[in-house]
């Protein structure tokens, strides 16, 4: 496929930017999540999927996905484009998270030809939504240790066993699992598999968990002799801590998503600024206190630096010999920092900071207060601050195993 000339970019652009700016719907008339992990309503699901599928139809989503598959076949560059537009306008988030953002793109690097023909379009429609039934009960940062089991019967394997924090698991159709098919292998990584299986089966039961900020999102999900496809198992058997990792790089942002869209809010410094000229402390504009405005120029140069590096990202020649290495670290710093940001947002509020969501009193109708609970997860969920140290330490910087 030929690149696109400027003028095709510029001419797509102009499209994107007024189909969102005449389609976009910022305020729906009731909360919409900041991220695709918390969806608590039926009103908030039905109206996310509305909207995937809208964005999907007019072009904007999968644009560079093959046609056969529900793309539009269009070049990469068009699918950057089309995202630019989308976060423009400040839009709700892209819901199949797991579907397109990880899910898909593993499909089309690994996947068989016909599960991409089931699959594909359906994320990207929003007519089939997808979890992730990695983490359990005991394990979650070490994943190799998963225990759920899944042993072949005829052509179906019998799931038993209880997967843990798993996103939109109580909406999803179908799920990306990693399980427990052998204890006999080498090692703990060599008895793994993974499946991807339908969740509207008799043996899988969900049980809704509530969140930090008094919303719903994930739920433990239990396994008691479900009985799913032999079909389903993606490569051979025992290879799934491969396939599994393969995931998690989309997940971690180590590979760009080629289908686009975007499933979390993204806050920035200025918005923080903005907030601040609204603020006044005895009587004065908070905006005006030179702590302050050193520790929000901090920011906005930290976030500067992460958007440049992200940048970098896409420069072969600067990531030659540790391809992942940007990436890994923007995880971590990002995350961090918007922990960070938010911190610091409620400090502007005073008292008024202890206001939430639904209260007179709160600022910005406590959307700062919910974006910093929030964040904590954002450190935690795709693997926590810690394992993605380690992982800088040992996988980029080569430094010795820690343990
Ligand atoms: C909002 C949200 C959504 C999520 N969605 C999903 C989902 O859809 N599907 C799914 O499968 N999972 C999901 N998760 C789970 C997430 O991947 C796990 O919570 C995460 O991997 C951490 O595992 P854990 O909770 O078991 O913590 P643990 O592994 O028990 O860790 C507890 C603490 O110990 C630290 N620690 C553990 N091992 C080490 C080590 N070797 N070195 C240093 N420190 C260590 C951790 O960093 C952490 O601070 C989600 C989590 C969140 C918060």
């Amino acid at each position: 496929m030929s690149k696109p000339s400027e003028a095709e970019l510029k001419d797509f652009e102009a499209q994107a930017d007024a189909w969102f700016k005449e389609n976009t719907v910022t305020d729906p008339g009731f909360m919409l999540p900041l991220t695709f992990m918390e969806v608590s309503t039926d009103e908030q699901f039905d109206f996310l999927c509305d909207w995937q599928r809208k964005v999907y139809e007019a072009g904007y989503l999968g644009t560079s996905w093959p046609s056969e598959y529900g793309g539009h076949g269009m070049h990469p560059d068009f699918q950057r484009v089309a995202t630019r537009a989308m976060k423009k306008y400040d839009g709700p988030i892209i819901l199949n998270a797991i579907g397109i953002g990880w899910a898909g793109p593993l499909l089309m690097d690994i996947g068989s030809e016909e599960d991409k023909k089931k699959y594909i379009k359906g994320m990207l429609s929003a007519e089939d939504i997808w979890c992730q039934g990695f983490s359990e009960p005991e394990h979650g940062s070490d994943l190799g240790s998963a225990q759920l089991k899944a042993v072949r019967d005829g052509d179906e394997y019998v799931l038993n066993g209880s997967k843990i924090w798993t996103s939109l698991g109580d909406r999803a159709k179908y799920m990306i699992l990693l399980a427990r098919t052998s204890n006999d292998g080498p090692n703990k990584y060599a008895g793994l598999s993974f499946f991807l299986i339908p969740m509207k089966i008799p043996g899988i039961e969900t049980r809704r968990i509530k969140k930090l900020t008094g919303e719903y999102g994930f739920v433990q999900t239990f396994f008691t002799d479900a009985r799913v496809p032999a079909e389903g198992l993606v490569g051979k058997e025992g290879d799934g801590w491969m396939v599994a990792m393969k995931t998690l790089e989309y997940e971690r942002g180590a590979k760009v998503n080629p289908a686009g869209g975007y499933y979390i809010k993204e806050l920035d410094a200025m918005g923080v600024v903005d907030l601040a000229r609204k603020a006044e402390r005895a009587g004065k504009p908070l905006l005006d206190d030179p702590v302050m405005r050193d520790k929000m120029v901090e920011q906005m140069m930290e976030i500067q630096a992460l958007n440049l590096n992200n940048q970098r990202r896409r420069m072969a020649p600067l990531n030659q010999d540790r391809p992942m290495g940007l990436a890994m670290m923007n995880k971590l710093a990002r995350t961090e920092m918007i922990r960070d940001l938010t911190e610091f947002s409620l400090a502007f509020q005073g008292s008024r900071a202890g206001y939430y969501v639904g209260d007179e009193n709160a600022v910005d109708d406590g959307y700062w207060h919910r974006s910093y609970l929030n964040s904590f997860s954002a450190t935690i969920g795709g693997g926590t601050s810690e394992i993605q140290r380690n992982i800088v330490a040992e996988h980029v910087l080569g430094l010795p195993k820690g343990r």
